[in-house]
């Protein structure tokens, strides 16, 4: 904040608008007025509302975005946009989706109260006896350091690259049969870069570019990127796939390995699995080979689904060992980061839910004559167990469904998590590095791409429709959870 002033030509220190500057606030300021005033500044964009009221008011814009969807759906023959967004997805209609939220809802409710009414126990210990929406975020930071005071940096020593490398390759090698060797003497674009190549029974399969350290005027975030795609050509030459897998880790740095923080671990498993969906295909037209074609809403289960083996005791012992030490993840230190998993899981489901229903409802029902701030309204009374204040025009910044992809979309977050952890949980019943539901998998999902519908290949490899149970339970939202 001091160098955003100085940045500015001005004294003392800078808070704006943007999400880090907020946050940081929102989790660490002490000074509740200036929470309260950076939050009803924060929550009051482009709104009727706030120190800036009736400025930028996007108000009038979100309804005539909503109307024109209306339009749109009803000339391509739906009667609603939410109809249309369904059209190239796998859930079958607004009701299921409706009703798939609302399951979820009515199951983590009693949840994200408990919670509430922990983090309220909390604040009042702590001389805030009426907690605000402006200061759950600073007691919700307090009380998890408290109660599990572990840190991210603390993790990089058990995460070296190589060992993390070594583990993810064991996993996968193991569970889909496939070989992984580093192909060494390729030109790359750095000399960071590294080219490695699969093989099933000796066979080529395909290769990948692992790039996976942040240096200057690189772009951010991590991401697989198919650089090119399975199929056979028009000669009838197969032509094999080719994945970037590309990563913003701290790179090695004086004599040590470059060492990942836990996240950035899952980070690389999430890529990794989006990047076997690319490659593991065997589908031979380009249309729907790897992850062409896939609906938005399953898009992400084979990525998350590989995010589970951070979390299982057996994939840790793998991935884990000190830089210096080679000594394994402490059992402490790996029961502190499994029950910090889902600090606060409840309320963190109904505030998804809460924007899930509102973006579903909102271009399932547009035109029956509630306008937008009731619609929310009343998806709060269903599922929300804090209010906002009457002044909060969350929806008028809601992004994702006004100015991104995810109008009539924002539940497929869910949804696919909701058939990741479904995956997941037959290995949890047969095995976690079982190779015999490793290759079903494989051969139902991952080979299949784009080529059937999505809920075809799901319940080819589960052997019925997917279910919340295990979301719910892994999540900590369920009565078993604790075993
Ligand atoms: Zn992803």
């Amino acid at each position: 904040m001091a160098a955003a002033a100085q940045a500015k030509g001005l004294e003392g220190w800078l808070i704006t608008l943007e999400f880090p500057s907020y946050y940081a606030v929102m989790t660490y300021a002490q000074d509740r007025a200036l929470r309260e005033e950076v939050y009803a500044a924060y929550c009051t964009r482009a709104s009727d509302q706030g120190p800036n009221a009736g400025q930028n008011d996007n108000g009038p814009v979100m309804e005539q975005i909503l109307d024109l969807r209306q339009e749109l759906a009803q000339l391509l023959g739906y009667a609603s946009f939410s109809e249309l967004s369904l059209a190239t997805k796998m859930a079958e209609s607004s009701d299921q989706v409706l009703s798939f939220l609302r399951d979820l809802a009515k199951r983590s409710k009693p949840f994200a109260a408990q919670d509430l009414q922990q983090l309220k126990a909390y604040a009042a210990e702590q001389g805030c006896a009426d907690l605000q929406s402006w200061d759950s975020g600073f007691y919700g930071e307090k009380l998890r350091e408290q109660r599990y005071s572990v840190s991210q940096e603390a993790l990089r020593a058990y995460f070296p690259i190589d060992k993390v490398l070594g583990g993810l390759f064991a996993i996968v090698q193991r569970l889909y049969g496939i070989e992984i060797a580093e192909q060494k003497g390729f030109d790359t674009w750095h000399p960071d870069v590294r080219l490695f190549e699969i093989k099933e029974n000796g066979q080529h399969v395909g290769r990948f570019f692992f790039d996976l350290y942040a240096r200057a005027n690189k772009r951010g975030g991590a991401w697989m990127d198919g650089a090119r795609d399975r199929r056979r050509t028009v000669d009838g030459v197969l032509q094999s796939p080719v994945a970037n897998l590309v990563c913003n880790f701290t790179p090695a740095d004086s004599g040590k390995p470059a060492l990942l923080t836990h996240d950035e671990v899952t980070t690389l498993f999430h890529e990794f699995g989006h990047g076997l969906h690319h490659l593991l295909t065997r589908v031979e037209h380009a249309g729907v080979s790897g992850i062409n074609g896939v609906a938005w809403d399953a898009v992400e289960l084979p990525s998350q689904f590989m995010e589970n083996w951070c979390w299982e005791p057996e994939g840790l012992a793998l991935i884990s060992g000190h830089y210096e030490t080679g000594e394994p993840l402490p059992q402490d230190l790996l029961e502190k980061m499994l029950a910090a998993k889902n600090f606060q899981s409840g309320l963190m489901m109904v505030r998804q839910l809460e924007f899930s229903l509102f973006d579903f409802e909102l271009h399932a029902t547009h035109g029956d004559g509630r306008s937008v701030a009731q619609v929310l309204e009343g998806v709060r009374d269903e599922v929300s167990v804090m209010r906002p204040p009457a002044y909060n025009r969350f929806p008028n910044s809601f992004a994702h469904i006004f100015a991104g992809g995810y109008a009539a979309g924002y539940y497929s977050y869910k949804w696919a998590e909701v058939l990741s952890a479904d995956a997941f949980s037959k290995f949890e019943e047969e095995g976690v590095l079982n190779a015999e539901t490793g290759r079903a998998f494989r051969e139902a999902i991952l080979a299949r791409g784009g080529s059937q519908a999505p809920m075809v290949l799901f319940v080819d490899f589960r052997g019925r429709a997917p279910t919340i149970d295990a979301l719910l339970r892994h999540s900590g939202l369920s009565e078993d959870a604790a075993a």
